[in-house]
C-alpha cells in the first residue's frame, strides 16, 4: 500500500507537484519552463544551518534557476533575472 502512496510536494513559485513516495531527494524548478526536476542530491552539511544545540530531523530543499534545456538556456540568456535582493 505504501509503495503506491502519492505525495504532494510543496514548492513554492510552482504548483502542487505529485509524485509517488521515494528516496529523499529535491526539487529544481526551471523559472523559464516551470517544469520541476528531481535532484538526488542533497548536502551533508545542511544540519548545520540550524541553531546550535538544535536538532534537524527533515528539511526540504526547493532550488530555483534555469534547466539545460536549450530554449531555456537561450530564454534566460535573453531575459536576465533580476539581481536578487540584499538580505
Ligand atoms: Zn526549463
Ligand atoms: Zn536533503
Amino acid at each position: 500500500m505504501e509503495m503506491n502512496a502519492v505525495e504532494m510536494v510543496e514548492i513554492p513559485g510552482a504548483p502542487p507537484h505529485y509524485e509517488s513516495k521515494r528516496a529523499h531527494h529535491h526539487h529544481f524548478l526551471c523559472e523559464v519552463c516551470r517544469k520541476i526536476y528531481t535532484v538526488e542530491n542533497c548536502s551533508p552539511d545542511i544540519g548545520r544551518l540550524a541553531p546550535p544545540a538544535f536538532t534537524l530531523r527533515h528539511h526540504t530543499l526547493a532550488l530555483y534557476g534555469v534547466c539545460a534545456d536549450p530554449a531555456c538556456v537561450q530564454n534566460a540568456l535573453r531575459n536576465p533575472p533580476p539581481a536578487a535582493p540584499p538580505q
